[in-house]
């Protein structure tokens, strides 16, 4: 894998290849999908979202060009590999994810593992984690239509932000956001990519009405 899909499309950083051919990805997807673990796609890991291909974990993880001190906040936990991935580059990882199922498997797995420097909650990433924050970097696993400024508040300065960000018409644009010493924002669009979409409340407030309804009748 790191091999095949990593190095040839041009990850380079070492310390991202050493820590992509370490954490064991079979162990994040179910066990249904096993085989495929390796495969150079994205897999299901229930209730409609996926852990993403291994080549754009890796780019994500190398764009943030992190450091052994630097404290990440991530945005979708789903599986937990990413946070995974993270969690030998860095000294802390903090991890949002929206569904509770998906927050509560991927804190176990992770604590099982081994991953000691990962906590996760069950909560909204639109709005961050403003109790740990400012962190050195930012990484947002779901397809926003426009950054959510919490996120841009609680990046240090100096930091970076990698976020799929949703054109309309079925594109997204893997983005780097940058700020600068001075506060100073700036974009950087790196290449095309397809994930889910990031919900927002009203996303959320909708669905709970639909399960609620569909227990009364
Ligand atoms: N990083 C994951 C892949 C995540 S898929 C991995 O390595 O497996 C995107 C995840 O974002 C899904 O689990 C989805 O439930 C979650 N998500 C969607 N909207 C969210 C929101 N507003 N806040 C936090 N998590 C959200």
């Amino acid at each position: 894998m790191v091999e095949e899909q990593l190095r040839t499309r041009g990850i380079t950083s070492q310390s991202v290849l050493e820590a992509m051919r370490k954490v064991p990805r079979h162990c994040f997807v179910p066990s249904a999908f096993r085989d495929e673990a390796y495969g150079d796609h994205p897999l299901p890991i229930g209730l409609g979202q996926t852990i993403s291909q291994p080549y754009i974990v890796g780019l994500m993880t190398e764009l943030l060009q992190l450091k052994p001190d630097d404290t990440v906040l991530e945005i979708g936990t789903g599986s937990g590999y990413q946070a995974a991935v993270l969690s030998l580059l860095v000294k802390k990882v903090y991890s949002i994810e929206i569904l509770p199922q998906l927050a509560s498997q991927a804190s176990r797995r992770l604590d099982t593992l081994g991953y000691k420097n990962v906590t996760v909650k069950t909560g909204d990433g639109n709005e961050g984690w403003s109790e740990h924050a400012p962190y050195n970097a930012i990484i947002v696993t779901a397809a926003a239509p426009r950054i959510p400024p919490a996120l841009i508040e609680q990046l240090a300065r100096g930091g970076r932000m990698c976020i799929p960000v949703d054109k309309g018409a079925f594109v997204q644009q893997l983005t780097v956001l940058t700020k600068g010493l001075d506060g100073s924002i700036s974009e950087r669009p790196v290449i095309p990519v397809a994930f889910v979409p990031l919900k927002e409340a009203h996303d959320i407030k909708k669905e709970r009405n639909i399960q609620d309804s569909e227990k009364h009748q």
